[in-house]
């Protein structure tokens, strides 16, 4: 009998002061590295659920089969979270954040006031995720997101993108249809050709929405674990 843990390796305190971990899920050192992703807006709840119960999940199962070491941050933006806003404690949005080529200071998502920040990676949420793929140099990343209900897809993710589509009925989408500069996805997976899932859920309003959701999308993660690359 071998149960492995989620271990956490690294971790930051927020503006706030409060926890941002991120945890490693060994299988074997040889083995490449995936990222599973929530929370990086905090009005978003669904991602840090989902990462939280997958997490619990393998630490009850014996002789997990996975392709890929597996590492998990559950929330990137605990201060938004504690505000219900989708923004950090100085409002940026850290998914627009990052130095890519199309970042701009000012950025505006439907149905949420503008806000702006002063330079790209501005935010010492973003320079840890930056540290954390230039450390562990995923081969793919899942960063999950709501309420758009659909999965869109940054780098050569396309298969990984079909897969998820399989098995959770989301549609895939090219662009989500607005402008994201500055995005994680453009960032990681357009300038750096990491596969990048961005995973769109519904808006889950209550414990039993959560957990609809994760059983929604829980096929698609242990199918990931050997899909190959
Ligand atoms: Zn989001």
């Amino acid at each position: 009998m071998s149960i492995k843990y989620a271990h956490k390796i690294r971790h930051i305190l927020s503006p706030k002061g409060h926890e941002i971990a991120f945890y490693e899920y060994l299988i074997d050192k040889s083995y490449p590295n995936i990222f599973i992703l929530g929370g990086f807006h905090g009005d978003e709840i669904e991602g840090e659920y989902a990462v939280l119960q997958f997490m619990k999940e393998l630490e009850t199962k014996e002789n997990i089969q996975s392709l890929y070491n597996i590492y998990f941050l559950p929330c990137l933006n605990p201060d938004g979270k504690e505000n219900c806003s989708r923004f950090n404690i100085n409002k940026v949005d850290l998914n627009r954040n990052y130095p890519t080529q199309n970042f701009k200071n000012k950025t505006q998502t439907l149905g949420y006031e503008s806000v702006t920040c002063e330079a790209p990676a501005s935010e010492k949420e973003t320079r840890f995720m930056i540290s954390l793929v230039e450390e562990y140099h995923p081969q793919a990343i899942v960063s999950i997101h709501s309420d758009l209900h659909l999965i869109d897809y940054d780098g050569p993710a396309q298969k990984l993108a079909q897969l998820f589509a399989d098995k959770t009925g989301y549609r895939i989408v090219e662009s989500v249809g607005y402008e994201t500069p500055g995005s994680f996805g453009t960032w990681a997976g357009i300038e750096r050709k990491i596969p990048v899932i961005t995973l769109e859920t519904w808006r889950g309003k209550t414990d039993e929405d959560l957990e609809k959701i994760w059983q929604e999308i829980r096929p698609a993660f242990y199918a990931m674990l050997s899909f190959q690359l």
